[in-house]
């Protein structure tokens, strides 16, 4: 804890002067950060570090697993960091970003595991479709370390639908105003998956092609057809 007290002196007296014009911009004018970040709450994993984002660049959201509970009306604290980045702050990208080595993709492997912490497996639940997925659809004699790989990518996949049940991503995606997108963070490596919904497929981000996106918005934003539409118009 000494060297994070000494962080804060050392934020203030030698870090803080050299951006002091972006912060106080940032005090007077408010945020617009660019996207809302929903990442695990694990220590090695750093949204701001791996995006190198600056103070107003991103509205972070951090929770053991990178859990998106689909949208309910009892309140909850990821449901209103998604509201009001989308309502409020007017975010038009979401990044769910999950990783390696993740503690609470093991815990939902070895529920076992989970006695003395019943509000973690209570929590986990919302990921028990990419158990699920792993243990039924993938090849049964894959190892450990693959196996927990493959739930915490399946995971972002099945926290992107449920982001998708949340009213105002719902809206923003049918007006084409929202990219969803599902990110897998390598920390042996330093590198960063993304998923394409497209192939259903985790690709390397490289530098020279646009980044795949999870789902995109909606290019025709009504599903009913024309007259239908007329008439509730008229
Ligand atoms: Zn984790």
């Amino acid at each position: 804890m000494d060297d994070l007290l000494k962080g804060l002196s050392s934020f203030r007296d030698d870090v803080f002067p050299h951006e002091a014009s972006l912060y106080r911009r940032l005090a007077k004018e408010g945020q617009q950060p660019q996207a809302l970040i929903i990442s695990c709450a694990d220590s090695r994993v750093m949204p701001e570090t791996i995006t190198q984002a600056n103070a107003g660049d991103l509205f972070v959201c951090r929770n053991a697993g990178n859990i998106v509970p689909p949208f309910q009306t009892a309140n909850g604290g990821v449901s209103s960091a998604i509201e009001y980045a989308v309502v409020a702050l007017n975010v038009r990208d979401i990044i769910v970003c999950g990783h390696s080595d993740c503690g609470a993709m093991k815990g939902l492997c070895h529920p076992e595991r989970l006695g003395s912490m019943p509000n973690v497996g209570a929590w986990l639940r919302h990921g028990h479709a990419a158990h699920s997925i792993v243990c039924q659809a993938y090849p049964p004699d894959i190892d450990e370390e693959q196996r927990v790989r493959a739930v915490a990518m399946e995971n972002v996949v099945i926290q992107v639908a449920h982001l998708q049940t949340h009213p105002s991503v719902a809206a923003s995606l049918a007006r084409n105003e929202m990219t969803l997108h599902g990110w897998f963070f390598d920390i042996d490596c330093g590198s960063v998956l993304a998923y394409d919904g497209q192939s259903s497929r985790f690709r390397d981000v490289a530098d020279s092609e646009p980044i795949p996106v999870a789902v995109s918005g909606r290019a025709e934003p009504h599903v009913v057809p024309e007259p239908a539409n007329l008439a509730m118009a008229g």
